[in-house]
């Protein structure tokens, strides 16, 4: 409802209530985006989520997405977000879109590289040596790559092809939910996560739920 998504911040927390589950993030566009975030719309949201955390006993994490513009940049409101997610929302060639992300991911601060390689925005062929790159720079700067259900990206043969390397990264588990109906749809990110990668360490310890 901040940007352009459907549904208050409250009837999300609810449903996330009502779905069992602990700990959701809410993250709208940013303000490159025209009907993301701005300074004001991030408080209000912020007074929102505070209400609904102590009325649904749930944690909601005050988060952003950011698009990563033609520079390597992201632009987001003056306002302290918990979590910032950097994602492409462009239609890019894959070398463009790869080199773009590696720039932004040297150069900038945030959490999550959101939907990597999703179909919708990158013209995905086949796996090129600047994907191997991308993710040895989110290694290196403690960025998590999303695995995200609404886009399935990445495309998991990415994960297949650097093998037990996979293991060293950093995973966020995403719906990108737009509407209710879709709050709390990670199951083809799990089942990624659980047939890939084996292991892995729940949200709730990282944000100490
Ligand atoms: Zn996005």
């Amino acid at each position: 409802m901040y940007s352009d998504g459907k549904g208050s911040v409250e009837s999300i927390a609810k449903k996330a209530k009502e779905r069992g589950l602990k700990v959701i993030a809410i993250a709208d566009h940013s303000s490159e985006h025209p009907l993301g975030l701005n300074e004001g719309k991030a408080i209000r949201r912020r007074t929102e989520i505070d209400y609904c955390q102590d009325k649904y006993g749930i944690r909601i994490v005050d988060a952003v997405e950011c698009g990563i513009d033609a520079d390597g940049k992201i632009v987001m409101p003056e306002h302290n977000f918990e979590l910032v997610i950097a994602s492409i929302h462009e239609c890019l060639p894959a070398e463009e879109y790869c080199k773009r992300i590696i720039k932004c991911a040297k150069s900038c601060d945030f959490n999550i590289l959101g939907h990597y390689r999703s179909s919708i925005f990158s013209t995905y062929d086949e796996l090129c040596k600047l994907d191997l790159e991308v993710l040895d720079v989110l290694k290196e700067n403690g960025i998590a790559l999303e695995l995200n259900t609404a886009h399935k990206a990445p495309p998991l043969e990415l994960i297949d092809l650097i093998g037990d390397e996979a293991k060293k990264l950093v995973y966020s588990v995403g719906s990108d939910s737009h509407s209710l109906s879709r709050v709390g749809d990670v199951m083809w990110a799990f089942k990624a996560l659980n047939s890939k990668l084996g292991k892995w360490k729940s949200i709730l310890e990282v944000f100490d739920v």
